[in-house]
């Protein structure tokens, strides 16, 4: 082994190959310098590994590390090199606003928008109108004014970054009462209590988890009450004996005290889901018509639009929001505003903005669309003719996803596949890490494909995949 060790080339060596020449006309140096580096060192590291185990290498490659074996190894580096770190992929497990898997996908129109500001220079900060700078929260700000009636509004980063600004501004060195029942956790890293100290506020705690009622807000206002903060509970459900305090009467209340009211609604839907039968997200109109004086939510949840954290309210908390100097810090950048606007403008006609934005449209999809689309990926997967693969169409659940409607879990078609030869994990991490990879679920043993994410391209891609695993794993197995 230590033999071997010693007859491995260098990389010096290796460069020389005319394989190795003919990469450099192609690849950057110092990727084909990485890829022969590592493949080199895998090796390295093999053989040490089999001699402290004091065993044979398992891999002829290894056991005797000939120079094509190396540089095969090496352009497989070169390869995944050379592909984007972040990558497009097939989002099969029917869950709509995946936060891992990059949430919404943008309609045309915003995809178009994107492309158009992005080739050239634009009036980002400019009023073409006066020559001189303007200011580039206005690009957004008419049609939220147009779509939800508030005097003003803007857009920042994210929603973290818009309940930030927000508490920032309206109640740094003051007190912020918030129900215990709404001191939400988001993804891990968002969590109300965190933000509010971030914020410089100080969070005043009242009511219990499941009763919070009118009277709790009212004993905790002080002199030094900043803002009465509602949190829309986007990702889990109290039942039972519970309540609430309905935002009306918050609004009512904030105003006979003078105290600021915020609903951060999370999700934000400006069209009524409930209305094609999915949850009970309160709508943004809804928000506004409470009377609150801050809205806040995300641009890329339930809006299906670019990530973004949306403001709405009234003018004068609007400019003190817009003046602080964080929102320099948490400022939206171009090609995010042009996706936004661009998604704003579908709304002004919502049959067309659920046909056209596609988080709408694989949220209120038919369920006959998707009893169709399971049947195509169905017939295709039968049509590979393995003997050993079982293919079925089943009754299952989508979820919205994002922290979106919680209980709000969607009837569904899946397309189901299990095979004798090969585990549901093995066939899962198969097209998983497959050139586009395919995430799926995995339930009782079979492989699901959820078709309510899915679109006819991508149904062919995943029939392609699965018949050329099967067709590799049936030649290995041969
Ligand atoms: C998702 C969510 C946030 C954070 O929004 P991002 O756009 O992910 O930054 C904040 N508040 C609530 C209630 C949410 O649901």
């Amino acid at each position: 082994m230590k033999e071997i060790l010693k007859q491995l080339p260098s990389v010096d060596e290796l460069l020389k190959e005319s394989r190795t020449q003919q990469w450099l006309t192609i690849h950057p140096r110092i990727l084909v310098l990485e890829a022969l580096r590592t493949a080199v060192n895998e090796i390295r590291v093999a053989i040490l590994q089999a001699v402290s185990d004091e065993s044979p290498p398992a891999e002829a490659g290894i056991r005797h590390p000939s120079i094509p074996d190396i540089l095969d190894r090496a352009e497989g580096i070169l390869t995944s090199l050379r592909e984007p770190a972040l990558q497009s992929l097939i989002n099969a497990t029917g869950v709509v606003v995946h936060t891992n898997l990059g949430r919404s996908p943008l309609s045309e129109s915003a995809i178009r928008r994107v492309v158009e500001v992005s080739r050239g220079y634009s009036n980002l900060e400019y009023s073409i109108g006066a020559g001189e700078r303007g200011k580039r929260h206005t690009h957004v700000e008419g049609i939220l004014t147009r779509l939800t009636g508030v005097e003003a509004a803007t857009a920042v980063n994210n929603n973290a970054a818009a309940v930030l600004l927000c508490l920032n501004t309206m109640a740094r060195g003051k007190e912020v009462v918030v129900s215990r029942g709404e001191l939400v956790e988001i993804g891990g890293s968002f969590r109300i209590p965190d933000v509010m100290e971030r914020s410089g506020a100080v969070l005043r705690e009242v009511g219990t988890t499941n009763k919070t009622h009118l009277k709790d807000y009212r004993a905790a206002i002080n002199e030094n009450t900043g803002l009465l903060l509602k949190v829309h509970t986007s990702n889990y459900k109290i039942v039972g004996f519970t309540k609430e305090v309905a935002p009306p009467e918050l609004s009512a209340l904030g105003k006979k005290f003078s105290i600021p009211v915020m609903w951060d609604l999370g999700s934000g839907s400006f069209i009524d889901l409930a209305a094609y039968g999915i949850g009970n997200e309160p709508t943004v109109q809804q928000a506004v018509d409470a009377g609150v004086d801050i809205i806040t939510f995300s641009g890329d949840k339930l809006l299906g639009g670019p990530q973004a954290g949306l403001i709405l309210g009234s003018q004068r908390y609007l400019d003190a929001i817009r003046s602080n100097p964080l929102a320099r810090a948490l400022r939206i950048d171009k090609l995010t505003l042009a996706a936004l606007e661009a998604t704003l403008n579908q709304y002004l006609d919502e049959k067309k903005a659920v046909q056209e934005i596609p988080t709408l449209w694989m949220l209120t999809q038919p369920l006959d669309e998707i009893t169709r689309k399971a049947a195509l990926l169905a017939e295709g997967l039968s049509a590979i003719g393995d003997a050993d693969l079982s293919v079925s169409v089943q009754d299952d659940l989508s979820q919205t996803g994002g922290g979106s409607l919680p209980i709000g879990n969607l009837p569904t078609k899946v397309a189901c596949i299990s095979h004798n030869q090969l585990s549901a994990n093995r066939i899962e991490s198969l097209l998983r890490r497959g050139t586009p990879p395919i995430i799926t679920r995995i339930k009782e043993g079979m492989v699901l494909f959820d078709p309510r994410t899915l679109n006819d391209e991508e149904i062919a891609q995943i029939i392609g995949a699965v018949r050329a695993n099967l067709q590799k794993s049936g030649a290995k197995s041969q």
